[in-house]
C-alpha cells in the first residue's frame, strides 16, 4: 500500500503533468496546494541596495486563486481531492506527509533561486522524515534532458540556444490525464480540506474587470484550454499569428496564453502538440512556426535562469556590467519622483503612460509595450531597472520570475545580449500606433489630439494646445525626459 503527496506548485493542471502521473501511480493520492506567505505582501528584493516591493498584486492574486478553485474542481470531479494550507512548503508539505504517512511525495521542479530553495526545504525536511521525493521537470517546451549541451553549456543568446533546440533536441509528447486513485483519510489532519485565502485576507483590493483590457483572464486549466481553443480553433487567429502579433488593442492580436503558461494552467508541449494539430489540418506557415519560436524564448529564459541563478536578477546582470551608474529611487529623491510618475503612467510621453496604464487597470501589457516602457525607465532615465522589474512583479498576471526578469534584464543591457536594446520610444509609437488609437484608448484626456500630436503633444505651440484642449502641464503632464536631446536614451 503506497501514499503519495503530490505538491502542486507552477503545474495547475491534469493534462500533461508528469509529476501527477507519477503520483497516480500509488495506491493513494494527496494534492496539496501551499500558499506561502513569503509570496504575499511587502518584501524586500535583496542583494545590492535592496528595496521592498509588494511579491503579489491584486490581479494575480485573483488569477491564482481562481487556478486553485478551478483544480480543486476537477480533481473532486475525478474522485480525488485538493489540501489547501498556509505556511512555508518547507514545513507544511513535511507536516501533512507525516499525517497521511506518505512514501512518496512528486513535485515539479522550478528553475528560479526562490523556488529552488523552496523545493530544497522540502526534500531536506522529508529526507529527514525518510519520505522520498521525486522532481519533475515540466515548465517548459523542451525538457531539460533534452538539451544538447545541457543548462551548463546554453549559448547566453538566444538565436544560438534556438537552432540548437530546433536541430538537435525534440520535444516529448504530452501525457494524458491519469486515472486518479483515492485520497487518503485526512482523519489527523486539522482544518478539513482549506482554501486559498480570499483577497480580503491577502490585504488585497479585489479588482473589477475592466472593460478596456484585452481579456477577462480568468485563472484556472478550464479557462486555458478554453482560451487555446478560441484563438486558435474557433477564432482560426494563428494563421496570422507573426504578422499580428506586436498589436496593441483587442484579445486576439497574440495568444494571450502568458498567465496560463505561467501558472501551469496550460502545458507548452500540449500548445505544441496543438500548434502540429492545426498544421496537419489547417495551414503551416511562418505564424504557426513563430508561436513555437515565442515559446523557445520562454525556454531560454527558464534555462537560462537555471544557469546563471541569482546572478540572473542581480543589478549588474549575467553581464557583470559594473559602468552603469544606475539612478537609485531610495536614496536620491529626483529618481523616486520620475519612478512614480512612471509606476502612474505620467510621465508626459503618451506612449509609454498609454501602456503603464493598462498594466495598473487590467494586470496585463502587450509584449511592445513592456519593451518600450522598461526601455524608457532602464535606458532613458537610467533607474534601476530592478525596480521596474520588481514593480511588473507585483502588476502582471502573467509575471514569470525567468521571463520577467530576463526581458528586463536584457532591455537594461545587462542580460542575455550584448546588442544595442533601447527603444526609441516615439519612433515604436508612430510605428505600432500610427493612428493614435491605443494611446487614446487609454489617456481619455489625449482623444481630441490628432495623429501628427498625439504621441508628441510637447510639439504643440500654446495655440496648439489651447485648440486642441489639451494644454500641458494642466491637462496632461510635461515629458519626465526630453527623448530627442542627447545620444545617451539609445546606447
Ligand atoms: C520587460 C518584459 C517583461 C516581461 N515579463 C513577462 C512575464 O513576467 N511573464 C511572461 O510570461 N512573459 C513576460 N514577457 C514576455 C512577453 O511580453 C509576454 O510573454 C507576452 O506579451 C504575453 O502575451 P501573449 O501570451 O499574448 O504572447 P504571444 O505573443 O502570444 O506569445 C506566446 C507565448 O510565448 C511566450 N513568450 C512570448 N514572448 C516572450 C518573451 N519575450 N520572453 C519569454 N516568453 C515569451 C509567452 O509564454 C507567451 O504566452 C516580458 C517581456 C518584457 C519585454
Amino acid at each position: 500500500m503506497e501514499t503519495a503527496l503530490w505538491w502542486v506548485r507552477a503545474d495547475a493542471r491534469l493534462h500533461d503533468n508528469t509529476a501527477l502521473v507519477a503520483a497516480a501511480e500509488a495506491d493513494e493520492l494527496l494534492p496539496v496546494f501551499v500558499v506561502d506567505p513569503r509570496q504575499y505582501g511587502e518584501r524586500a528584493y535583496g542583494g545590492q541596495r535592496s528595496f521592498a516591493f509588494q511579491k503579489t498584486g491584486a490581479y494575480r492574486a485573483r488569477f491564482r486563486r481562481e487556478t486553485i478553485a478551478d483544480l480543486r474542481e476537477s480533481l473532486d470531479d475525478e474522485g480525488s481531492g485538493l489540501l489547501v494550507r498556509e505556511g512555508r512548503p518547507g514545513e507544511v508539505v513535511p507536516e501533512v506527509a507525516a499525517a497521511v504517512d506518505a512514501d512518496v511525495v512528486h513535485f515539479q521542479a522550478l528553475p528560479a533561486p526562490e523556488e529552488r530553495e523552496a523545493a530544497r526545504a522540502v526534500v531536506s525536511a522529508l529526507g529527514d522524515a525518510g519520505v522520498r521525493t521525486e522532481s519533475h521537470w515540466t515548465s517548459t517546451l523542451h525538457h531539460v534532458a533534452d538539451l544538447p549541451e545541457g543548462v551548463q553549456g546554453i549559448d547566453d543568446t538566444f538565436t544560438p540556444f534556438r537552432q540548437s533546440v530546433e536541430s538537435d533536441s525534440r520535444v516529448r509528447e504530452p501525457l494524458p490525464e491519469p486515472e486518479l486513485p483515492p485520497t487518503p483519510d485526512l482523519g489527523r489532519l486539522d482544518g478539513g480540506h482549506g482554501a486559498f485565502p480570499t483577497l480580503d485576507d491577502l490585504g488585497l483590493e479585489r479588482p473589477e474587470y475592466d472593460d478596456r483590457g484585452v481579456l477577462a483572464f480568468e485563472g484556472g486549466e478550464t479557462a486555458g484550454l478554453d482560451r487555446l481553443e478560441a484563438y486558435v480553433w474557433e477564432g482560426d487567429h494563428l494563421r496570422a499569428y507573426k504578422r499580428t502579433r506586436n498589436g496593441l488593442l483587442g484579445a486576439d492580436y497574440s495568444s494571450k496564453l502568458s498567465p496560463w503558461l505561467a501558472a501551469g494552467c496550460l502545458s507548452p508541449r500540449y500548445v505544441k502538440r496543438e500548434v502540429d494539430r492545426y498544421e496537419a489540418e489547417r495551414v503551416a506557415n511562418d505564424s504557426t512556426y513563430w508561436l513555437l519560436f515565442e515559446l523557445r524564448w520562454r525556454d531560454f529564459m527558464a534555462f537560462q535562469t537555471a544557469k546563471h541563478g541569482g546572478q540572473f536578477f542581480a543589478r549588474n546582470g549575467i553581464r557583470e556590467r559594473e559602468d552603469i551608474d544606475w539612478a537609485d529611487p531610495g536614496s536620491d529623491p529626483a529618481a523616486r519622483e520620475q519612478f512614480e510618475r512612471w509606476k502612474r503612467g505620467e510621465t508626459g510621453i503618451p506612449f509609454v503612460d498609454a501602456n503603464v496604464r493598462e498594466l495598473n487597470a487590467t494586470g496585463f501589457m502587450s509584449n511592445r509595450g513592456r519593451q518600450n516602457v522598461a526601455s524608457v525607465l532602464a535606458n532613458s532615465l537610467r533607474i534601476d531597472w530592478r525596480r521596474g522589474a520588481a514593480y511588473f512583479e507585483t502588476q502582471l498576471v502573467d509575471y514569470d520570475p525567468c521571463s520577467n526578469y530576463g526581458n528586463w534584464a536584457y532591455v537594461a543591457g545587462v542580460g542575455n545580449d550584448s546588442r544595442d536594446s533601447a527603444f526609441d520610444v516615439v519612433e515604436q509609437a508612430k510605428r505600432y500606433d500610427e493612428d493614435g488609437e491605443y494611446v487614446r484608448h487609454w489617456l481619455p484626456e489625449l482623444r481630441g489630439l490628432p495623429p501628427g500630436y498625439v504621441h508628441e503633444p510637447w510639439k504643440m505651440d500654446p495655440e496648439e494646445q489651447a485648440a486642441y484642449g489639451v494644454v500641458l502641464g494642466e491637462d496632461y503632464p510635461e515629458p519626465m525626459v526630453d527623448l530627442e536631446a542627447s545620444d545617451e536614451p539609445f546606447r
